[in-house]
């Protein structure tokens, strides 16, 4: 069936005190736009880049460090920027005049997963978490393109820029309505806005287990991908000496071989990262902050902080196509603080694996507690982004048999409560099963 997709121009009513959230975000979204055309733009001395996930996995990590985006906007910002220099390689080979893309129209792309639509308002993320803003509605849409598919159910939202209009000082929602082609699709919206935000946390490691979540869950092992890269230097080394051609080709397979192992390795951790979010019926999962890995953690080499990178890259495209949200935050005293009571000192770490409170006593694997202070983290972030939203959802951390709340209220879930407890108040639901 085809598809019918329509614009909507609506204009917002954004509370005053939160239209500089807005201007920073488009000034930070240009920025991740045009430093990525700076780096794609290669004409006349090299091939243009035309492909995002090159540019991604080049620019990604940078542009996240140099603004205070979402995951979602800076992807947006560097496609944004790949659409144009693919046009613009498009004109070079009709043989017509072109430069390098510039971006200076105010503008913003969002999508399901950086805004959510309603069809009388919306909630955009920001610079400075989530904004919602009314729609200025005529007193009579019929007949309008408002009436017609800002209001028709048949029409649901689709990728979406913000603009704004200088002369009026007014912000403009341009909606990209599609008719949804199967009822599937339009339940699958509409249940996703009333989600409640349930966070996974995520613990990497350079020994013992690659990644540790707030859910309990000890995946991939560290031990092992270290050994497996000494034992391909050791081989690597010795084959070096020999010095010969045959014994040239061998490194080369050997570096694929060990590429494509440690590349599987990973995959395998990001699906069972992926698997324990949706298990746990989590909106969000949290990292921390992956720059500086090497000066941060005691024995990482440059081989960790790739791997790191790889996986969160793996669980991020991987997260994006069922619509969890993954976020990386500030790593400052996870690992000092008591994730039950939240003591904080550095003698609260008695050993490499083992974290034991000085104050409570509380007694746990130190990966575990970290991966539950970086769910908190996130979970306390969101909550902050949400702080004029009466109907805001309720935030919940994702551990092994419940959901925590951010004052500490525990919520046993299905598997392990008794049934019928716990449907009336939305927060105290339990995660989804
Ligand atoms: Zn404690």
């Amino acid at each position: 069936m085809e598809d019918v997709i329509r614009t909507v121009q609506i204009k917002l009513d954004v509370p005053t005190e939160r239209c500089d959230d807005l201007h920073q975000t488009k000034n930070q979204f240009l920025h991740c736009a045009n430093t990525t055309a700076d780096w794609a733009w290669r004409y006349p001395n090299d091939y243009c880049v035309t492909s995002k996930q090159t540019a991604e996995n080049a620019l990604y990590e940078r542009l996240r460090t140099e603004t205070e985006l979402t995951a979602n906007l800076v992807q947006k910002g560097i496609r944004r920027a790949v659409e144009a220099t693919k046009s613009g390689v498009a004109r070079l080979k009709n043989g017509e005049n072109t430069s390098q893309p510039h971006f200076d129209a105010w503008s913003v792309v969002y999508d399901k997963r950086s805004a959510t639509f309603h069809r009388d308002h919306v909630s955009l993320s920001t610079v400075n978490g989530r904004v919602e803003c009314d729609y200025v509605l005529p007193d009579d849409p019929e007949g309008t393109p408002i009436g017609e598919y800002l209001l028709n159910e048949d029409y649901e939202f689709r990728m979406s820029t913000l603009q704004y209009d200088r002369p009026t000082e007014s912000f403009y929602l341009h909606a990209r309505m599609r008719r949804a082609t199967s009822e599937h699709e339009q339940s699958t919206t509409d249940s996703e806005d009333a989600k409640h935000r349930t966070v996974l946390g995520v613990d990497l490691n350079v020994d013992g287990s690659l990644a540790v979540t707030s859910t309990g869950a000890f995946i991939g092992n560290a031990d092992e991908m270290n050994h497996r890269r000494r034992e391909f230097e050791q081989t690597r080394g010795s084959m070096q000496q020999t010095g010969t051609r045959s014994a040239h080709l061998s490194i080369q397979s050997m570096n694929d071989r060990e590429h494509r192992w440690m590349q599987d390795e990973l995959h395998r951790a990001s699906n069972r990262i992926l698997d324990e979010a949706r298990d746990h019926g989590c909106t969000h999962i949290a990292f921390e902050n992956l720059t500086d890995i090497r000066k941060r953690m005691a024995g990482a080499k440059r081989f960790h902080a790739w791997a790191f990178r790889r996986l969160y890259q793996y669980v991020e495209y991987k997260a994006e196509m069922v619509g969890i949200e993954v976020e990386q935050v500030s790593p400052a005293y996870t690992s000092q603080r008591c994730s039950s009571c939240g003591f904080t000192h550095e003698s609260n770490r008695r050993s490499k694996h083992q974290f034991v409170c000085q104050k409570c006593e509380y007694e746990l694997n130190a990966d575990y507690n970290a991966s539950k202070n970086i769910a908190r983290k996130l979970l306390k972030r969101l909550h902050s982004g949400q702080t004029s939203s009466s109907g805001g959802a309720p935030c919940q951390c994702a551990l092994p048999s419940g959901t925590l709340n951010l004052n500490g209220d525990f919520h046993a879930s299905v598997d392990s409560t008794v049934e019928g407890e716990s449907t009336d108040k939305p927060t105290t639901s339990v995660v989804g099963y």
